[in-house]
C-alpha cells in the first residue's frame, strides 16, 4: 500500500522535476520518536523538492502521525494528532565545498537525510508537555478529594483477608 520513505534521497534529481515524495515510517524506523513516545501506527509525511530563484534546493511539506503521550495533570496516557510542518532549505554544493569552516551547513543533497529531517519536525511538533484539552481532566489529588473520603487502603485490605479466610 503505502510505501515507507527511505533513509535518504537524492533531492537534486527530485528537485530537478518537481518531484513528490510520499512515504510512511514505521514506529521501528522512527527511532527517536519512539524513545519520547508511543507510535500506534506509521508516521506518514509527504515531501516536495524544488530550486528557489538563488538555486537552493526547498524541501517543503509535512509529517503527520498519532502519539500516545502521558498526561502531565491526570498522568493517563491519551491518544494526540501531531501535523508537524516542513521547510527546509539545502545549501548549493558549490557554497560549501570551498571552505572545510562551513562543514556545519553542508548537506549532500545527493544523499539527502530525508527521514532524519522527517523524524526532527515530528518532534518539534510534539508537545513538550502533553496535556489533555482544559476541562477534561484533573490531577490525581483532585480526584481523589473529589472520590468519597470513606474509601481507604485499609479497608480493602480488610475485605481482601475476610475472603482469604472462607
Ligand atoms: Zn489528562
Amino acid at each position: 500500500m503505502s510505501t515507507a520513505l527511505p533513509d535518504c534521497v537524492d533531492a537534486e534529481r527530485l528537485a530537478a522535476h518537481g518531484g513528490v515524495l510520499p512515504g510512511v515510517i514505521s514506529p521501528a524506523r522512527a527511532v527517536r520518536v519512539s524513545e519520547l513516545f508511543r507510535l500506534p501506527a506509521p508516521l506518514v509525511a509527504e515531501l516536495r523538492f524544488a530550486r528557489d530563484a538563488l538555486g537552493k534546493i526547498v524541501v517543503e511539506g509535512s509529517v503527520r502521525g498519532t502519539i500516545i503521550a502521558v498526561c502531565q495533570r491526570c498522568l493517563e496516557p491519551f491518544e494526540n494528532e501531531i501535523v508537524g510542518g516542513i521547510v527546509h532549505e539545502i545549501a548549493p554544493i558549490g557554497a560549501v565545498s570551498d571552505s572545510s569552516a562551513s562543514v556545519g551547513a553542508a548537506e549532500n543533497a545527493q544523499a539527502f537525510a530525508v527521514l532524519a529531517l522527517a523524524e526532527d519536525e515530528f518532534i518539534l511538533a510534539c508537545p513538550m508537555i502533553p496535556l489533555h484539552p482544559d476541562g477534561i481532566c484533573v490531577t490525581p489529588d483532585e480526584r481523589l478529594k473529589n472520590t468519597s473520603g470513606s474509601r481507604n487502603p485499609f479497608d480493602v485490605l480488610a475485605a481482601l483477608r475476610q475472603n482469604g479466610d472462607t
